[in-house]
This record gives structure tokens, C-alpha cells and sequence, in this order.
């Protein structure tokens, strides 16, 4: 229907117009053979009971928004935090699109990552010619530095070798010989995004500093940020070690390419470690990781090929990041700086501040292992009370170690945790036994609108709020904002139910 170009009206406002109303009931009687609006009423109260609980639990051949990405999102992902680096992914441009918009939706950035463009005919044949192809027209149009190279589903059934792809490709001279190719097999059906990560975190190191062992040290420290996709986490461990005056390297650091400034100037690869310094890693004092999960094979190639002392550390609320600069003080000699003090004091003043408010409050919670392990150990120093953990990617180490957390807090006695369930399995969890509020990606949008419990957006991907990634979640000042999201949830949520003037008004107070 033709819009009156004097008021372009939003498509909230555009569709509730009389013309589009008619026509969505037009659609849904005649086209649809819908059932009515009282047998879909019906069974959506069923869904909320017990029974259909145990039915849904029961299902083994489905799976319903699972909370988890595949592989090659995290490979990519790995890819462009290092400097002028192009990810190349050698499958079918669908695959690729749903990628760089997955991305690009959460972060609002472009992200750039090419395709083989494999089709049919490679399916069959194999898809050596489209790589060789790929790689010479990725080369000579954009100017890469280095190109890592994963794969879709496609390219792994066929079993397409990368490694010999592309040493094919230079010998056919579709490349420079002396062009970095890191190149991680990423099939899908296999893990999620954090093994995806994890492969070509360590393929990119690995080929960086090949044939290297450590020699003597460079005096840095190596942190490997993990699936983080708050922008601003890098920026805070840099500014923390700043403080410490510790020489690091950031292994990878996507900061500045998935938050560049808008200067009026397209740059193709904003910012990003320098290879150099990624090819002289072997050379650090040690590596510390900020994840567990996502970075297993990663840490074991450190550990083994590179002879390094390696940490796993949690920076996320007041525990977790005095342990982290404790260790990082014990590692380096180096003091931990008043400044940071100071910031840990305004830390505990903020909890307590909002103690009343989060503690005893029951909540659930769904992402990554790592971000669940750090959320989690946040809010239990504030009292609440985990419910429901939901981790699709998680596993068993995983479980362990969250019991272990669990166990040692008087308040994580009532947790479950779910591994290898989706969000359709929560929404059944949500509605047998709810929580005051549960904390998720956007994909938890679907629960709130359905259960009505107040939602906290901490994780991957954010698509329907903006700026998120922007804040940190890790050290004093991340859990300040952790605190904000959650706390004012909250607060929200008791203006919303105390807000009918004359009935539940009573509580409807200016203060706090
Ligand atoms: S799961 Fe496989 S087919 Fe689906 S988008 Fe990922 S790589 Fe492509």
C-alpha cells in the first residue's frame, strides 16, 4: 500500500493501519486454514503446564533456537582482530551472508569476510578451482595482509583439504608465497562458534610463529580475550595492564574494527594486533586467557609447542578480578596500582548500594560457558540466586566447574544447569518454575514477551538494543555496569507492577 510521503510512519504504526489488519485476517482465514483464536489459546496455556514440560524435555530430534552459533562465525570472528586481515571462507555465499550479517547486526559495523562462492558444481567436483580463484581476486582487490581461511558444512562434507588448497593456490601463483594463509576446518555440525574460534585462534598462531620455539623472552605477557564481543573489554584489560605498566600483546584485539570511529573514511581493517607482534608471541613471559572454553586447543598448543606458563583467569566482579591482577602482579613483579583500589572500592560502594535490590532474587540464565561462569559469579556475590543455567555449547568440565562455584556460595544451592538444551526448553523451565529475572542474548525477547519476566541483554548477539558491546562487562568498572543492567531490570520492573494510580500505587516511589 502506498505510503503518504508527507508522514512515513514506522512499520509498528504502518501496520496496525486498517488496510493491513483486513488483510492479515484475509490471509489467516483463507490462505492460512488457521486454527482459531481460541484453540491457539488453548494450547498455548498448555504449553506452560508441567506436562507439556516433560514432553518437551522428552524431544531428542529438534532443536529450537538453540543459543549457539556455528563454527566458522567464532573462525571469523578470531580473524579480524588481527591487523589488514581478510577472512576468507570457502563455501557457498549463503552461509557467509548469514555470518557477516550476524555480525554486523549486533555490532551495527560492516564486516568484511569473502566466499568461494561454492555452488553445485564444486559440491560434485570439489572446490579446489574456487579457492584458487577466491584467494587471487581476495589478494589483488582488497590488499590483505594475511587471509584465514575456514570452512562451511559444504566444503567439510566434500572434504575439501585446505591445507593442500592453498598450497595449490600459491604454486599456481593466486597468491605471493610470502602471504600468512592460516587456514582451520570449521564443520558445523560439530560445535558452535567458540570451537570455531578456538581453531583458528590457534591456526593463525600457529602459523605466525611456525617452526619457532620460545628462545629468550620478549618481556610481554599474551592475553587471549576469547569469544568476547564487548568491545570495550579489550580496551579495559589494556587500560588495567596500562596501569600496572605491563607490556602485552592482545591476541587478537577486534576493538578498534568492530568499533571504528566514523571519520568520514572507509578503512577496510581498522586497527587490529600486529602481526609482527602475533609472530613474536612465542616469545612472551606467559599467556593469560580470559576464557576456558573457548580457547582449550589454543592454550594446550602455548603450553605445549611454545613451553609457556599459562593462566585461565575470570575477570568479572570483585573476586574474579582481584584474582586476575593478583596473578597478573604475581607474573610480572609488578605492583597493583591505588588507582585501581580506588576503582574496586567504587565497586563494592555500587553493590552495596543495590544489595537490597538484587539479593535473594531468583534468576536464570543462557550463552556461552565462559559468560555464564562470569555473570554468574558476579551475581552470586550480590546474593541473587541462580535457577536455571542453560548451556547449548557447554560440557562436562564445564558443569563441573560450575558446581563447584555453585557449591561454595550459600546462595547457588538451587541452581540446575542444562547442558546441550535450547531456548524452547527454557521457555518450559520459565513457565514451571519462574524466576524474578533471567539474563540472555536478544533471542530472549521471545521469553520475555511469552513469560513476562524482566530480561537482562548480556551476551551474543545483542541485535535489538544498541551500544551494549560498547560498555565492559569484565574488571571493577564492567561490573559497575553489570550492576546497572541488572539492578535497574529490576527497578523497572517494580515501577511497571506498582504503577495503576489508586490500586497498586502504594509502591510506586520516587526513591529507591
Ligand atoms: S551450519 Fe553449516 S550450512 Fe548452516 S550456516 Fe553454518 S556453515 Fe552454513
Amino acid at each position: 500500500m502506498p505510503q503518504n510521503p508527507e508522514r512515513i510512519v514506522d512499520h509498528v504504526e504502518l501496520f496496525k493501519q486498517p488496510e493491513y489488519t483486513e488483510l492479515f485476517k484475509n490471509k489467516r482465514e483463507q490462505f492460512e486454514g488457521a486454527h482459531s483464536k481460541e484453540e491457539v489459546k488453548r494450547v498455548s496455556e498448555w504449553t506452560k503446564s508441567w506436562e507439556y514440560r516433560e514432553k518437551n524435555f522428552a524431544r531428542e530430534a529438534l532443536t529450537i533456537n538453540p543459543a549457539k552459533g556455528c563454527q566458522p562465525v567464532g573462525a571469523i570472528f578470531a580473524a579480524v582482530g588481527f591487523e589488514g586481515t581478510l577472512p576468507f571462507v570457502q563455501g557457498s555465499q549463503g552461509c557467509v551472508s548469514y555470518f557477516r550479517t550476524h555480525l554486523s547486526r549486533h555490532y551495527k559495523e560492516p564486516f568484511s569476510a569473502v566466499s568461494s562462492s561454492m555452488t553445485e558444481d564444486a559440491a560434485v567436483f570439489g572446490g579446489l578451482q574456487n579457492m584458487i580463484d577466491g584467494l587471487q581476486n581476495t589478494y589483488e582487490l582488497y590488499k590483505p595482509k594475511m587471509i584465514a581461511v575456514c570452512t562451511t558444512c559444504m566444503a567439510e562434507v566434500i572434504g575439501d583439504d585446505l591445507g593442500s588448497f592453498i598450497t595449490n593456490a600459491k604454486n599456481a601463483g593466486a597468491l605471493p608465497q610470502s602471504i600468512p594463509v592460516p587456514f582451520a576446518h570449521t564443520p558445523s555440525f560439530v560445535g558452535s562458534h567458540i570451537t570455531g574460534y578456538d581453531n583458528m585462534m590457534k591456526s593463525i598462531l600457529g602459523n605466525l610463529n611456525q617452526g619457532k620455539k620460545k628462545s629468550k623472552s620478549n618481556g610481554k605477557l599474551n592475553v587471549v580475550p576469547g569469544f568476547d564481543t564487548y568491545t570495550e573489554n579489550n580496551r579495559e584489560i589494556k587500560r588495567m595492564l596500562g596501569l600496572m605498566g605491563i607490556d602485552y600483546t592482545i591476541l587478537s584485539d577486534s576493538s578498534d574494527y568492530l568499533d571504528s570511529p566514523n571519520n568520514g573514511k572507509f578503512d577496510m581493517y581498522p586497527g587490529g594486533t600486529k602481526l609482527e607482534d602475533a609472530a613474536d608471541a612465542c616469545n612472551a613471559e606467559a599467556t593469560v586467557f580470559l576464557q576456558k572454553y573457548t580457547t582449550i586447543k589454543t592454550e594446550d598448543f602455548i603450553r605445549k609447542e611454545w613451553g609457556q606458563t599459562t593462566k585461565t583467569l575470570s575477570p568479572w566482579g570483585v573476586k574474579g578480578t582481584d584474582e586476575f591482577l593478583m596473578t597478573l602482579s604475581e607474573i610480572t613483579g609488578k605492583p597493583i596500582p591505588e588507582e585501581l583500589e580506588i576503582e574496586r572500592g567504587r565497586l563494592v560502594d555500587a553493590m552495596t548500594d543495590s544489595y537490597a535490590w538484587v539479593h535473594g532474587k531468583k534468576f536464570a540464565i543462557y550463552g556461552d560457558p565462559d559468560l555464564i561462569y562470569g555473570v554468574t559469579s558476579f551475581l552470586l556475590e550480590l546474593g541473587a540466586e541462580p535457577v536455571h543455567i542453560l548451556c547449548n555449547n557447554g560440557d562436562a568440565p564445564f558443569e563441573k566447574q560450575m558446581k563447584e562455584m555453585l557449591n561454595a556460595s550459600p546462595f547457588g544451592k538451587g541452581a540446575n544447569i542444562w547442558l546441550k538444551k535450547d531456548l524452547w526448553h527454557l521457555r518450559s523451565l520459565l513457565f514451571t518454575e519462574p524466576v524474578d529475572f533471567f539474563v540472555g542474548n536478544s533471542y530472549g525477547k521471545y521469553l520475555w514477551r511469552d513469560t513476562k519476566i524482566p530480561m537482562v541483554r548480556i551476551g551474543y548477539p545483542l541485535f535489538d538494543r544498541h551500544h551494549l558491546h560498547r560498555y565492559s562487562t569484565i574488571g571493577y568498572k564492567g561490573g559497575i555496569n553489570l550492576l546497572n543492567w541488572v539492578v535497574n531490570t529490576l527497578l523497572d520492573e517494580m515501577d511497571r507492577v506498582s504503577n495503576i494510580a489508586g490500586e497498586t500505587d502504594i509502591s510506586f516511589d520516587l526513591v529507591r
